[in-house]
């Protein structure tokens, strides 16, 4: 059966809005990086699914220089050097056995806000080894945050959302945690050398801050340009597939009745013949003609008899039914039933039924003798013969046919 083309219709028109509406976001500017809900949805989902196939490799990376770095505690630390190296493994472990989780179970949802906290973590975690260790030793943690905050762009590329908040949270307890600390003196020369240089890394430290949350807004711009242009080719792809869709259907129905049209009826008879012939099965056709129609139309008007034309066809429709069977519109108002595997007896019996079936419908016909509408049905069955020419058994129908209404219509004839 055919897909109705007035539901193709409502599936481009619904497609088409889509289109419209994706076209739309490219031309906005994405000042506040978010799109209308249903889209947000959309795109959050898929750059999340990106996020978890692309970044297991660089966040383990990330981790695992983190846990190497044990080393430096062990070489600076001293007698911390233990609580350190205990600190340091177990946030290391803790963060990469959730991440191992998530990853592993693709809880999309759930990954891009355990790196933030990881990293976050890992970050403060930094601060927290400089409280504990004595100055100079310590001050070697502070270049630590430098290759943190560096990593943190890196990991989080195209969420500059998650940039800003992981590096602000650190960078403020940072500025909180030094700036509320005196230090204390070692040597009066490097103190001075010291207090100068924090001015400078925490300079140093805002601007990479700054410059990672301005390429993390245009990876992230970019990013979802790059969500839209490629949804707008999967759209457009769905709309040529249902624009061929339709024009499978417009070039084989009819459009009025939305029956099978004369074309596509020869092609479909043409297979199910050959089908009955390898078979050795009957095939039966019907050739159906409305009664008194130019009546009809001259006495109701051409609209009234369109809508007759499909009253009929809807009845006919539910006569073909099964595999093989199909009712197509051969012309005006004359149709032709293909109804494989009856032979003669058994289609006279399905042609009487649906003659009386069209007169049971009682639309009225003051042009008609009965005063209703009715149809005619020559009824023709054949199992074909490698000689038989398939026309033959058109012609048959239709030499039925011509009997039917010669002996008073509304009756079926073989
Ligand atoms: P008969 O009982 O011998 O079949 O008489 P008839 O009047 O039905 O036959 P005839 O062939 O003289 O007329 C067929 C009419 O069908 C003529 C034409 O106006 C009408 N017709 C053909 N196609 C359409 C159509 O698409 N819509 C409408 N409303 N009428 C149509
Ligand atoms: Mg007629
Ligand atoms: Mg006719």
């Amino acid at each position: 059966m055919l897909t109705s083309s007035v539901l193709l219709d409502q599936k481009l028109d619904q497609l088409e809005q889509k289109i419209i509406h994706h076209k739309g976001l490219l031309n906005k500017p994405y000042k506040c990086l978010s799109f209308p809900s249903s889209v947000e949805k959309n795109y959050r989902k898929r750059n999340d699914k990106l996020f978890i196939q692309s970044s297991r490799g660089v966040l383990f990376f990330g981790i695992f220089i983190y846990m190497l770095f044990g080393f430096a505690d062990k070489a600076i630390g001293f007698e911390r050097a233990p609580d350190l190296l205990i600190i340091r493994v177990s946030l290391a472990l803790a963060i990469a056995i959730s991440l191992g989780v998530v990853f592993h179970k693709k809880l999309i949802n759930c990954a891009v806000y355990l790196t933030t906290i990881g990293m976050t973590a890992i970050g403060l975690s930094l601060i927290l080894f400089i409280s504990m260790l004595k100055e100079p030793y310590s001050l070697a943690y502070h270049l630590g945050m430098i290759p943190w905050q560096v990593f943190v762009l890196v990991a989080l590329r195209t969420y500059s959302r998650a940039i800003l908040a992981s590096s602000v949270i650190v960078f403020a307890t940072y500025i909180g945690f030094t700036y509320s600390k005196d230090l204390q003196p070692f040597d009066p020369e490097l103190d001075a050398l010291v207090l100068d240089f924090k001015f400078v890394f925490v300079a140093f430290w805002s601007l990479l801050i700054l410059i990672g949350v301005y390429l993390g807004y245009f990876m992230e711009k970019f990013s979802r340009q790059d969500y839209v242009n490629n949804k707008l080719l999967t759209l457009e792809a769905e709309r040529l597939t249902l624009l061929s869709e339709k024009l499978k259907v417009l070039s084989t129905t009819d459009s009025l009745t939305e029956l099978a049209n004369r074309r596509h009826f020869e092609h479909c008879f043409e297979s199910e013949w050959s089908r009955a012939l390898r078979a050795k099965e009957p095939i039966c056709l019907m050739m159906i003609d409305i009664d008194y129609f130019k009546n009809y139309n001259d006495y109701y008007g051409h609209q009234a008899g369109d809508v007759c034309l499909k009253d009929v066809s809807d009845v006919l429709k539910s006569f073909a039914q099964r595999s093989g069977e199909l009712v197509s519109r051969y012309g005006g108002e004359e149709f032709l039933l293909m109804l494989p595997r009856l032979n003669l007896d058994e289609g006279l019996l399905v042609a009487q039924k649906l003659c009386s079936t069209i007169a049971n419908l009682n639309i009225p016909h003051a042009g008609a003798d009965l005063g209703h509408l009715t149809v005619s049905i020559g009824v023709a069955a054949v199992v074909p013969q490698l000689e038989d020419d398939m026309s033959e058994l058109i012609k048959a129908a239709d030499t039925a046919l011509y009997r039917a209404k010669g002996s008073g219509r509304n009756r079926v004839s073989t």
